[in-house]
């Protein structure tokens, strides 16, 4: 019998217009916040304004740090943790897609210290400032787990980590938000949401609640994925790609993800303007096709459960079944891509595939078939 613990303490609030009670939960925390977000997208669709005012009519009093980029990187980390402490804010506030809400959680914990948020890849912090998420992408799940990806800007590594001291405390899912993200924005964040899934119901690291989660995702992507990007003002459709997102974000908390994610980082953090789900759309059906040995009967789950008819199939052909629903469905996102074609130089393979190993390191020991480098690169290449 498997033993294992579960916890995750962040307090969700779900629905159309719940923003409209970030003034009253961040008062609990304190009356002078942060809020960590992008360049562009929650000033043009007017949310930023609007938090601002939901906050200052609770009193609480906002200081804006706009300038996180997609694939944060460390300095805009620190900068923003620089901000925090000068300010004597009390609360961190991330709002947007997963890059200023890994930034938000980063920010936490570096302003309480006095050293740059790399060195807590190894020195665990204990402790980080109350964090608040309000999420704009349904994809990361970062809304409601721990984890923070940052990027390295002199190195391109670009590791994931995660401490108890970083759950957000609060995560405000208002699909409306996301009503403006651009059909591309939708496409890629969405099929993030799928290699959560696929990579943590086949994990190793996988139990009876991750898999659960996985389940109940899957069936909402059966029906949402390819509607949310189709109808982009689809409210249900947005809400059901919501709700997925924060499953999924749940699900990997408890049992990490695989050699998909290990392989994308390096992808993006060598080349910043890659979105981390067109990474992962390059590299889902190579990485596939690798582990199909290792778990045939999780892809026969798998394909039930996106409602994949059997028909006669044999297990072996169920099984591969799912890789060809995965390759439909990105064409149907227009991301059925190759390596090159998102402008990745072939001879950065080597290095992308050693960074798999020297930033990822845990989701290559997570992945249900045992992989060295040399196999990396060799899915690497023939995604190219
Ligand atoms: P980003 O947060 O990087 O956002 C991508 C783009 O979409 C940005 O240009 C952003 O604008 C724009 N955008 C966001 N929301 C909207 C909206 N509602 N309307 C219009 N435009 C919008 O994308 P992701 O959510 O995919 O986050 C990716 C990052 O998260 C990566 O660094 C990835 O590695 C990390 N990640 C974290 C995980 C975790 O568990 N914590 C798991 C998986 C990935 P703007 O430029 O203004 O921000
Ligand atoms: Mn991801």
């Amino acid at each position: 019998m498997e033993t294992f613990n579960i916890y995750n303490p962040v307090k969700i609030h779900f629905g159309a217009g719940v923003i409209g009670e970030a003034g009253k939960i961040a008062k609990k925390y304190s009356d002078n916040a942060l809020i960590v977000t992008g360049r562009n997208s929650m000033q043009k669709s007017g949310t930023l304004d609007r938090l601002v005012k939901i906050l200052k009519n609770a009193g609480v009093n906002s200081i804006i740090f706009d300038g996180i980029t997609p694939n944060p990187t460390t300095s805009e980390i620190d900068s923003a943790a620089g901000v925090a402490r000068e300010k004597k804010v009390g609360l961190v506030i991330g709002l947007g897609g997963g890059s200023p809400l890994d930034s938000a959680k980063a920010v936490a914990v570096a302003a309480k210290g006095d050293i740059p948020v790399w060195n807590y890849l190894k020195t665990p912090a204990k402790e980080a400032l109350p964090v608040i998420t309000i999420v704009s992408t349904s994809g990361t799940g970062s809304e409601v787990n721990r984890y923070s990806v940052m990027t390295n800007p002199e190195t391109g590594e670009k590791p994931g980590f995660g401490y108890e001291c970083m759950y957000p405390k609060d995560a405000i899912i208002d699909p409306e938000i996301m009503l403006s993200m651009p059909a591309y924005v939708t496409a890629t964040t969405g099929f993030d949401v799928f290699v959560h899934i696929f990579e943590s119901f086949t994990g190793k690291a996988r139990n009876a609640f991750s898999s659960a989660y996985c389940m109940q995702t899957f069936y909402l992507l059966k029906d949402n994925l390819i509607r949310a990007y189709k109808e982009p003002d689809n409210v249900e459709s947005r809400s059901n790609m919501a709700l997925a997102s924060a499953l999924a974000g749940l699900a990997i908390d408890i049992s990490g993800v695989g050699i998909m994610h290990a392989m994308e980082h390096p992808v993006s953090g060598n080349y910043p303007d890659i979105a981390h789900g067109a990474g992962l759309a390059v590299l889902a059906v190579e990485s596939m096709k690798y582990n199909l040995n290792a778990c045939k009967r999780d892809y026969t789950l798998m394909a039930h459960h996106l409602g994949i008819k059997r028909a006669g199939k044999s297990d072996d052909e169920y099984a591969m079944s799912l890789i060809e629903k995965t390759e439909e469905m990105l064409t149907a996102l227009n991301l059925n891509i190759r390596l090159k074609d998102l402008g990745v130089k072939k001879d950065k393979l080597p290095k992308i595939s050693g960074e798999a190993f020297t930033t990822m390191g845990f989701a290559i020991q997570n992945n249900p078939e045992t992989i060295g480098e040399k196999e990396v690169l060799k899915i690497l290449e023939n995604s190219y």
